[in-house]
């Protein structure tokens, strides 16, 4: 899975994540897709920014692992379901799901080719 990839791949899981999202903080500049969409990008480069696959074909390790996904998951779960009031925390709150999305979507895309994830 090259980088390019990657980035189509965060940046379609991010716009998706934006269409979806239900808060009411749909009004926030946040909110706007040339601002919510290079974040998602960024997340989706993000495992392999930590984890060069430079290093070698072993470059996979905790940040690719089944129990980071899970740890972004849930993270991005939680700050999903926050209702922040102040126009800057709906700011964070959008950029952080960006984000989150996008490293996830490079998971899940990392865990379809032969090497798949480790566990930890
Ligand atoms: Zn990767």
């Amino acid at each position: 899975m090259n980088g390019s990839a990657h980035k189509a791949i965060g940046a379609a899981a991010g716009m998706t994540t934006l269409a979806i999202d239900d808060n009411p903080d749909k009004q926030s500049v946040a909110h706007n897709p040339l601002i919510a969409t290079p974040l998602a990008t960024l997340g989706g480069m993000l495992p392999d920014l930590l984890e060069p696959a430079s290093r070698g074909p072993h470059h996979r390790q905790f940040c690719h692992s089944v129990v980071a996904f899970g740890a972004v998951g849930y993270g991005v779960y939680r700050t999903y379901k926050w209702e922040p009031q102040a126009e800057w925390e709906k700011g964070l709150r959008i950029a952080a799901i960006m984000i989150g999305v996008g490293y996830l979507s490079h998971l899940i895309a990392d865990s379809s080719t032969p090497r798949g994830l480790p566990i930890i």
